[in-house]
């Protein structure tokens, strides 16, 4: 028989109801009706059928006389089959079918999620509903809650709730998937023997142009430690990010190099992208591009099978940098770039996953890793030592705080390193344990990494040839700081 939605009952308002061939209106079981307004609404799933064969099914007297008010379909068709001042039979409690009004969902017997439109059909109403019988969202329940029972199986009720309500849906934090080594000791590209007897970090660069292999971290992540993959477009002119035009092309290149990259999980994006030495062409990367940039990077790097859940990083800003100015930022001030960077993400509705910080002193002397020295003038409130990392955390804004902090360099950055164990490293990582113990409700940083270990000694930043920096670095890890 052809079901068609006409007709409404004005004195409920403006509710579809299923009509049969002849034009007769299809109800429900009844045989009571109720004495007192509904005050409930409650939910059930249909384990199974379809929108016309439950609604037909439903709308005769069945062997079970189970009834209902209204059903929804996964297209979100909706039918009143019982008049709301009949009493229907679907809770299993008199009580309750006495003052509630019954919905079902037509839902298969699984956990697939319920279709969108569905949930939109059943938002529109239970609102219509709570406002006409002044019904408390908070009386929005499941079948499960009055008698035992799995109905209406894996819909959130929370969520409905919060729909009916008009809030965004709060999503439920998602179990991270990605396995983080739990001290804070980490060096950049090596030498990956320093980290043991710790499950420390390895900070790799990545030129995503040259790595369309993919990378194999496995010997270092089998021996417990975390990789993060610094992804660059190039180096000197090339820019670490390319010009604007070509991020599409740019993401689509992080995603190949992603997907052959299995086992690695946390991706920081450019680097430094307030520094000159970083442009492409010479062109800076204002906030706004460098937002663009991250966020295709991410939505790319999402869609990668095995990567959904990755952590993209926002790349580290240079400390004391004041090359990149613009409307609103007319003193180049890194942490105002910083604060933009985020703010243009967030203008764009793409989660941050995680921030990247560098951070330095300019000579050897460990005590610059903690004075509290400041930089001339227009810059008088910007640490002039390592503690410019605590500039940019003490900006973040406070709805940002759970977000993971990896100080992925940290170096002598002027005289670069001298062959001397004087505490130096040892202080760092006594900065950062001090910094995590100060802010247990963040934010909090999962790691530091020395920057340079690659074999490669023509750098001005190398430091595996240093028996001094060594042994300094051999008793930074005794404390076996961790990051938990
Ligand atoms: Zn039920």
């Amino acid at each position: 028989m052809a079901t068609e939605f006409t007709g409404y009952l004005s004195e409920y308002g403006s509710f579809p109801v299923l009509v049969d061939g002849q034009g007769q209106v299809r109800w429900a079981h009844w045989r009571y009706k109720r004495s007192v307004k509904p005050s409930q609404i409650v939910v059930h799933y249909t384990a199974g059928g379809t929108f016309d064969s439950i609604a037909i099914y439903l709308s005769k007297a069945n062997e079970r006389e189970v009834s209902i008010h209204f059903v929804i379909g996964r297209k979100g068709e909706l039918a009143m089959i019982c008049p709301l001042d009949w009493i229907a039979y679907h809770a299993g409690n008199w009580d309750h079918n006495v003052r509630s009004i019954g919905i079902e969902l037509v839902h298969a017997d699984d956990d697939s999620p319920y279709p969108e439109p569905q949930l939109e059909a059943l938002t529109q109403l239970c609102r219509k509903l709570c406002a006409l019988f002044d019904i408390p969202i908070t009386s929005i329940i499941g079948h499960r809650d009055i008698v035992q029972t799995i109905c209406p199986r894996n819909l959130d009720l929370d969520m409905v709730r919060a729909r009916v309500a008009g809030q965004q849906p709060v999503p439920k934090p998602q179990p991270s998937p990605i396995a983080k080594s739990e001290h804070l000791y980490g060096v950049h590209e090596g030498p990956v023997d320093w980290l043991d007897g710790v499950h420390g970090w390895f900070v790799d660069t990545v030129n995503v142009w040259w790595a369309s292999e993919g990378k194999d971290y496995s010997s270092i992540i089998d021996r417990g430690h975390t990789v993060i993959a610094r992804l660059n477009n190039g180096y000197g002119d090339a820019g670490t990010l390319p010009l604007p035009h070509l991020y599409d092309e740019f993401a689509q290149q992080v995603e190949l190099v992603v997907s052959r990259t299995p086992n690695c999980h946390i991706w920081q994006i450019g680097n430094e992208m307030n520094h000159e030495q970083e442009r492409p062409d010479g062109q800076p990367i204002l906030p706004q591009p460098y937002a663009a940039c991250y966020a295709k990077c991410r939505a790319r790097i999402h869609q990668v099978p095995g990567h959904e859940h990755d952590e993209v990083a926002i790349g580290a800003v240079a400390p004391w940098n004041p090359q990149t100015t613009y409307a609103g930022n007319p003193s180049g001030d890194w942490v105002r770039y910083f604060l933009d960077v985020i703010r243009e993400i967030r203008a764009l509705k793409c989660p941050i996953d995680a921030i990247t910080l560098h951070a330095y002193t300019h000579t050897h002397n460990p005590d610059e890793v903690t004075s509290e020295t400041k930089m001339n003038a227009p810059f008088g409130n910007r640490c002039f030592y390592f503690r410019a990392y605590r500039d940019f955390l003490e900006a973040l804004p406070a709805d940002l705080h759970s977000l993971p902090i990896y100080i992925t360099e940290a170096d002598p950055s002027d005289s670069a390193w001298s062959d001397v164990n004087n505490g130096y490293v040892r202080k760092l990582y006594d900065e950062i344990d001090l910094w995590d113990q100060q802010h247990p409700k963040g934010p909090h940083i999962w790691c530091l990494i020395l920057y340079r270990g690659k074999d490669v000694a023509d750098d001005k930043w190398y430091f595996a040839d240093k028996a001094g920096v060594r042994q300094d670095w051999e008793a930074a890890k005794q404390h076996r700081y961790t990051n938990r």
